[in-house]
């Protein structure tokens, strides 16, 4: 197991005779007993200056140390809804080494009528315990909420953001130790603005100390209800400020799964958006296969690819969420999806795996062949693991879906080729086939997979196309598969009467057309998953559909700058595009936005366009 994987154990909450929300573990209260909303208010909003600060930035972002209850988290939003002008965004940034699990914080946010509308907003979308970063959405984007499930220290390390405000509510330094020492403060102050405010409860020594050191100049105020003093502060400091364009005009070029997404992630920031499309419609690539499959993949190691994955999975099915209560419809398939372990060692492995990773059942469980068969709804070939929010989709529902979105921030010209692209005065020119400039804008987005390599300043991209046939089984008489199967391919239950199955792996082949072999392969797969299932069909009389994707040579995807000013990429999504699109396009939008990432630094690190670039080819 990878050492840095460190499973989340939940909070074990209990209350005082007060009724003050009290940790055993810590042997101290969440908040004071004299009114944890009243105490956020005064100490926190108050002690940093709020609401007056967030009048007059487009964007405040705060970063707290301990999410608790949340209640700090609610007391801000509240506020932000009553006093924030319109086109301010809040950014609220939490670690928590222990969070609550979802029934805990109903119960103990039940009692707090002042903040339950917005609480329950947040129990929808709570994250399974899973370490690492979790970004949520609410007020259509307008408050994003990032949560930090690990130890401070480590996962403050992670973040990259420019902070506003900091909100230090750790327990009691005496007995929490962990939440106010040096490399915490440390982070604290790399991720600060010049000129951040910070404010605690606490006025010990050891926090005015080592706050000061790490360069902020503190003071003790008027403390809250029974405390005498508390502490607030200004970072003295300097930092390297996120730049952000104020011209917000962006071009994006592909309308698949990578540029619909891209596109929406923007124009829900407030950006005029052009996406260009070489087919005369949307999702005509990759992303036209009939189904696909968005499902999280865990890996003993717990590497970038399962990282982020996994993340962007839980990302995908909290922004189809928001999609679809924006009233854009997709077709997606419910029921989760079974992955039939490939032998007994394998299944050893995939149970190894639940146990040491405390991996919570809302994610996944492992099922006897006899429990997945009767979930299928057809004889599986063994155990497994079941994903019970994972889902089929059809891909292009999923770009429609986001173009729709974009509204008319969002406008679309298909049919329409980019041969070339080019930076002059500030802004990037695309180019057509005519020479003709057909779009300009400071931000161009390249999300039109491996034919993004044809453009000069992405060349040097190593991108490969892969070919992948799907093949179209007609319903089985009799075997009503109920939920998609996967192993070394996948098979969705009947839409519209056709299984759709996945799909071959043919690298460095440019046949476009299809090929029996391929239809034969997908079989075969499929009677490695459900054996029998489409006994007496020969792949001779199969239809299905040709799509090339494009892979990076480390299977990652290929998300961020590409070295120059105002051009990005979204690209390499290879099979993934349905589980990784959303995540990758977050990431792409925070970065052209200046917004705190989403993604640990690391992981962004692992998927930034960068990472191909020789060092020599660096200095240019
Ligand atoms: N701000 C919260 C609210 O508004 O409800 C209350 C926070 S409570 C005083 C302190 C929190 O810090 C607890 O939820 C605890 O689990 C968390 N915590 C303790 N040690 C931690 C650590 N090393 N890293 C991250 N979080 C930690």
């Amino acid at each position: 197991m990878n050492p840095d994987y460190r499973p989340i154990i939940p909070a074990n909450p209990s209350f005082r005779d007060d009724g003050t929300l009290y940790s055993a573990q810590f042997d101290d209260v969440y908040a004071s007993s004299h009114g944890g909303l009243e105490q956020a208010r005064h100490v926190f909003l108050s002690g940093n200056g709020l609401p007056e600060r967030w009048q007059s930035q487009a964007s405040f972002v705060i970063v707290e140390t301990g999410f608790g209850a949340g209640l700090n988290f609610l007391a801000t939003w509240r506020l932000w809804k009553k006093t924030a002008p319109a086109d301010v965004r809040l950014h609220f940034i939490s670690v928590e080494k222990h969070p609550f699990g979802v029934a805990d914080l109903q119960r103990i946010h039940v009692a707090i009528p002042e903040i339950l509308p917005l609480a329950r907003e947040l129990h929808e979308s709570w994250p399974v315990p899973l370490p690492g970063f979790h970004r949520l959405h609410f007020e259509g984007g307008r408050v994003t909420l990032t949560l930090l499930f690990g130890d401070a220290a480590v996962m403050l390390k992670q973040l990259n953001a420019a902070a506003d405000a900091f909100f230090l509510d750790g327990f009691a330094p005496a007995r929490n130790q962990a939440m106010w020492t040096e490399p915490v403060f440390h982070e604290i102050a790399r991720v600060a603005k010049p000129g951040a405010t910070l404010a605690t409860y606490s006025v010990a020594v050891s926090v005015r100390e080592g706050l000061s050191a790490a360069g902020f100049t503190v003071e003790k105020r008027q403390g809250f209800a029974g405390k005498r003093e508390m502490l607030a502060g200004r970072y003295a400091g300097g930092a390297t400020a996120i730049a952000a364009s104020e011209d917000k005009r962006a071009i994006v070029i592909g309308a698949g799964l990578a540029g619909s997404t891209c596109a929406q992630r923007l124009t829900g920031r407030g950006w005029a958006v052009q996406v260009i499309e070489a087919h005369r419609a949307p999702a005509q690539e990759a992303s036209g296969n009939p189904a696909g499959l968005i499902r999280p993949v865990i890996s003993l190691d717990w590497n970038s690819h399962s990282r982020f994955t996994t993340a962007g999975f839980l990302y995908t099915l909290r922004h189809h969420a928001a999609l679809r209560s924006g009233g854009n419809a997709m077709t997606t398939g419910e029921g989760g999806v079974l992955q039939i372990a490939r032998d007994a060692t394998r299944f050893e492995k995939q149970q190894r795996i639940v146990e040491e990773f405390s991996l919570p059942q809302d994610l996944l469980r492992t099922l006897d062949a006899g429990d997945a068969s009767m979930l299928a709804g057809a004889p599986v070939a063994g155990p497994g693991w079941w994903f019970p929010q994972a889902a089929w989709a059809d891909p292009a529902s999923m770009c429609i879906a986001n173009l729709a979105a974009g509204g008319a921030a969002l406008t679309a010209s298909y049919g329409v080729a980019a041969m070339e692209i080019k930076r002059s005065q500030d802004e990037w020119q695309v180019i057509d086939a005519g020479g003709l400039v057909i779009a300009c804008a400071p931000v161009l987005v390249l999300a039109n997979a491996h034919a993004a390599t044809s453009f000069a300043p992405a060349q040097w991209l190593p991108l490969q196309p892969v070919r992948g046939q799907v093949s179209l089984v007609p319903e089985r008489e009799g075997r009503p598969l109920r939920i998609a199967v996967c192993r070394e391919g996948y098979v969705t239950p009947s839409i519209g009467g056709m299984h759709c199955l996945g799909a071959s792996f043919n690298e460095g082949m440019s046949d476009t057309s299809e090929r029996t072999e391929d239809h034969e392969g997908n079989l075969q797969r499929l009677e490695k998953m459900l054996p029998g299932f489409a006994s007496g069909l020969g792949a001779g009389g199969l239809r299905g559909r040709v799509a090339f994707r494009a892979v990076a040579p480390d299977r990652l995807p290929v998300v961020g700058g590409l070295g120059q000013p105002g051009l990005f990429a979204c690209l390499g999504l290879g099979s993934r595009g349905m589980t990784w699109s959303g995540l990758a396009a977050e990431l792409v939008a925070s970065q052209i936005n200046g917004d705190p990432l989403p993604l640990e630094r690391n992981l962004v690190a692992a998927l930034a366009p960068q990472r191909f670039r020789k060092p020599s080819a660096n200095q240019v």
